[in-house]
């Protein structure tokens, strides 16, 4: 049995929130369920994120040697993930402290998105600790893409670039990811790719008669299902405007939902606002329902209960909500980029189309609507495929096998003889 203690960083994403609140998503999903998976197996697994309230506790039990632990590092409230990075120094010092007060030696520590890489190389400066990251999301990317740049962009490439060619080993989540990585960020550092995973007996376990009886949903209705973040780069635009094109429209049991966590006046806000307003214009309020954030309890209802779920990202570096429809046995129609060429077997688990097309997306949301049949058989494929390759079980003995590799021999020694 393992017995060492570990750190995973999360200084943005918090891993005991609700998630599809306060821009929760894929990153705080991935901390957890790998936190939890890794103290299954016997890992001490601390996971540090910023206080983000003075209602949060400052620690959370989530189960045997699994916790996450709060830092004061800024205000008490939410901070847009561009302005925290003034903070991480801050953070640091708590980190330290934190683990002279409880006397713990981490082996290693497991950083996640750029801002915590910081943390995670300054550590390193000071412990000589071996580092290994997630990425999540990528600025050389991220930064093609958005109207205006922001102050941080230079600082961000830098650190991303400073992690790739430092840390001890880098965790793509996709081979896709990998090769943005050497083509984009440096050809130096070592990378192994370890996908993301998801719960496949959470996702999975329901009958899609009993998902629709309890949503209220009807057996003939024919359901396109969005769920996550409301951000620009995600899409949502695209959908709606290719379901409005369906040829589907006007049949009274076409129905399109789209899910997701926002808070009135912020970002995420604000892109709701302006997608109900397209939704107004294209005159598709009658057939399109937004139920806000979707409970852990009601999700995989969803999921199973739709005919197909839609991922439209502009790109992806992974992507959960895929494997998690394929999971429950629903095709996926996916912007044709990032991880999401990687989870999703186009003509086989669902489809590709390439992002922000909304004819395409029409198309093949249309190709899937109007062919049962078949979208029972892409269903079954993709929940073959996420058994095999993407449990967050199978994920967490990927890592564990190389943490161990790279946990250095003199510290497993002094762990076995108790030290
Ligand atoms: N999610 C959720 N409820 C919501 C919105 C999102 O549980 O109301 C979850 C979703 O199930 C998935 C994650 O948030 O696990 C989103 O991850 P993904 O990798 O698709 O996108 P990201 O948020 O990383 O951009």
């Amino acid at each position: 049995m393992i017995r060492q203690h570990i750190a995973l960083i999360s200084v943005h994403g918090d891993p005991a929130i609700e998630i599809g609140k306060e821009e929760a998503g894929g990153q705080n999903v991935y901390v957890r369920n790998v936190g939890e998976a890794l103290a299954r197996i016997g890992w001490h697994v601390d996971m540090f994120t910023r206080k983000a309230s003075p209602d949060d506790p400052t620690i959370v039990e989530h189960q045997p040697r699994c916790r996450t632990i709060r830092l004061k590092a800024g205000p008490e409230e939410f901070v847009p993930r561009d302005r925290i990075f003034g903070y991480t120094g801050e953070f640091l010092d708590n980190l330290i402290k934190f683990q002279e007060t409880e006397g713990i030696r981490y082996s290693l520590v497991h950083t996640n998105y750029w801002i915590s890489s910081w943390v995670g190389m300054e550590w390193k400066k000071r412990t000589s600790i071996p580092q290994l990251h997630t990425y999540h999301s990528l600025g050389a990317i991220k930064y093609k893409s958005v109207e205006a740049i922001p102050m941080i962009a230079n600082t961000r490439l830098d650190i991303e670039k400073t992690v790739l060619e430092t840390a001890e080993r880098i965790i793509a989540t996709s081979p896709q990811e990998k090769e943005h990585l050497r083509s984009l960020v440096s050809t130096k550092g070592n990378i192994d790719i370890i996908p993301c995973g998801t719960d496949i007996h959470r996702f999975g376990s329901m009958n899609r008669c009993k998902a629709r009886e309890l949503l209220g949903l009807k057996p003939e209705d024919k359901i396109v299902f969005y769920i996550g973040r409301f951000d620009k780069r995600k899409g949502i635009e695209t959908i709606v405007r290719g379901v409005a094109r369906s040829v589907l429209r006007g049949n009274p049991h076409l129905k399109l939902i789209i899910g997701g966590g926002s808070r009135p006046g912020q970002s995420d806000g604000i892109e709701r606002e302006r997608i109900e307003g397209i939704v107004a214009e294209l005159g598709m309020t009658d057939f399109t329902t937004f139920p806000g954030r979707i409970s852990d309890e009601l999700l995989p209802a969803y999921y199973t209960a739709a005919d197909v779920c839609v991922v439209p990202s502009h790109y992806e570096p992974f992507g959960l909500v895929a494997i998690e429809a394929m999971a429950c046995g629903t095709p996926v129609v996916a912007s044709d980029v990032g991880g999401l060429q990687f989870t999703v077997v186009s003509e086989e688990t669902g489809l590709l189309t390439p992002p922000k097309d909304e004819v395409a997306f029409g198309q093949a949301i249309d190709r899937i609507l109007t062919n049962p049949e078949w979208r029972n058989k892409l269903g079954e494929a993709g929940r073959r495929i996420v058994e095999s390759k993407f449990s967050w079980d199978g994920v967490a003995y990927q890592l564990s096998d190389l943490y161990t590799a790279l946990i250095p021999k003199r510290e497993k020694v002094l762990m076995e003889v108790g030290g």
